[in-house]
């Protein structure tokens, strides 16, 4: 049997849980240095295909979920394996993804039962997402009843943007009133590569000045100044901004009447188009995943390259656009799974800020890839870091401060 013994490993890892709706992806952290101990995902939960993967020392095992296939079910086997490996007694606390915050959360906070029904009102703003991760919560209550379990906030990194940047043209009450305004998202990425930009320059976080572009599935541009975001190109939803995977990102709000009224569609098939069948996807016809897109542009599809093409414009749309909010520039960071990996993205993006004097070394963009980070800037050109993103880290590192400063870490039963 692989284990870990927990003089080896320590007693304050942290377990991080990102409860999505037919997903959990979890993973034990050490805070301190964001050593993944152990990690996975079970995923097809409510359906007869539920299944679960663990990673322990590079060896992955695979099972299958008992009914009812839910959340429940694979913490369950979760907790199994983890006693089967050792890794129990080394755990102090858990930190839980949450996706919607609202105003309410600028910070982490400690789960209780005010905070749960924060959540629970919050998710009339993610009904996707906050309903998810509250399942989360409340099977990892029972799974580890004896630990502290802390929210962080996928929007809190944006609570600083001031109203100039949140409010829409919209009348004011419906901000007032039900809160419609930019959140953003993907914070607690934007907030790991911005301090780790900050360690490369040799200067505070609070000091920098950065544009950050995470780009994955989902993707989001933020613009920092002195350490804190002033604007993000994610809304109120996660469908505003640049073009995704398979969300459109900014469409003209007058389409979606033409939609209705001219061709029939019903909310629910305008939200099926914007978040589903769009982006890559929509605009390639073939795929939302950009290796693939890479792959068919080079054996000459002109949709793919196409798709490719207004994919990066965005984005480099996107990245001038916040030179309005910044008064200094350090630099440009490309993170998430495409902004880490694809040096032809990337190229593509910065032979369109010139202007902002931003060139890349071609050498150094193509060994930036699968993992390796690094400044790929030209040396006549602002700093340009590729920064592998490490979400569950800050999770956990924001788990473990909270809880240092408020309580001991673990509770008695
Ligand atoms: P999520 O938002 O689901 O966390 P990721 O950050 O993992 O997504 O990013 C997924 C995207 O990264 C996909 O479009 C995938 O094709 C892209 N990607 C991963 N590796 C490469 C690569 N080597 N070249 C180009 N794109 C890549």
């Amino acid at each position: 049997m692989n284990t870990l013994s927990s003089s080896s490993v320590g007693e304050n890892a942290i377990l991080v849980i990102n409860c999505g709706s037919s997903s959990v992806k979890f993973s034990l952290i050490q805070p301190e240095t964001g050593l993944a101990l152990l990690s996975g995902l079970a995923e097809c939960l409510l359906t007869e295909q539920a299944k679960i993967k663990i990673k322990l020392n590079n060896e992955q095992y695979k099972e299958t979920l008992p009914s009812p296939f839910d959340h429940q079910a694979a913490l369950t086997v979760l907790v199994k394996h983890l006693h089967q490996f050792n890794l129990v007694n080394s755990i102090s606390a858990v930190g839980h993804r949450v996706v919607h915050g609202g105003e309410k959360y600028a910070e982490p906070a400690l789960i209780s039962e005010d905070v749960e029904s924060a959540i629970e009102s919050l998710a009339k703003l993610a009904p996707l997402h906050n309903p998810a991760n509250l399942i989360g919560i409340k099977a990892c209550q029972k799974a580890f009843s004896d630990l502290s379990q802390v929210a962080i906030f996928d929007t809190a990194f944006h609570q600083t943007m001031p109203a100039k940047a949140f409010l829409y043209g919209l009348p004011y009450e419906l901000y007032k009133e039900h809160g419609v305004r930019r959140y953003g998202f993907h914070g607690t990425s934007h907030y790991f590569v911005a301090k780790q930009a900050a360690q490369q320059l040799n200067k505070p976080l609070s000091q920098c000045n950065l544009i950050s572009a995470h780009l994955g599935n989902g993707c989001s541009v933020t613009a920092i100044k002195n350490g804190e975001s002033v604007d993000t190109s994610l809304g109120m939803t996660p469908v505003e901004g640049l073009m995704m995977g398979t969300r459109s990102g900014d469409v003209d709000a007058g389409i979606i009447f033409h939609l209705v009224e001219q061709l029939g569609y019903s909310v629910n098939d305008v939200d099926q188009l914007l978040n589903k069948k769009s982006g890559l996807l929509g605009v390639s016809q073939l795929s939302n995943d950009c290796r693939t897109l890479e792959e068919a542009m080079l054996n000459g599809d002109t949709q793919a390259e196409l798709a490719l093409t207004v994919f990066c414009y965005r984005i480099a749309k996107y990245i001038a656009s916040f030179s309005a909010s910044l008064t200094e520039l350090d630099g440009l960071i490309f993170t998430g799974g495409i902004g880490e990996n694809s040096s032809w993205v990337r190229a593509k993006v910065v032979e369109q800020l010139a202007l902002l004097n931003f060139h890349l070394s071609e050498e150094e963009n193509q060994k930036a890839r699968f993992g390796k980070s690094g400044n790929i800037a030209a040396s006549n050109s602002r700093n340009c870091w590729v920064i592998a993103t490490n979400e569950e880290w800050v999770i956990a590192e924001q788990t473990h401060n909270l809880l240092s400063s408020t309580q001991p870490i673990k509770t008695e039963v």
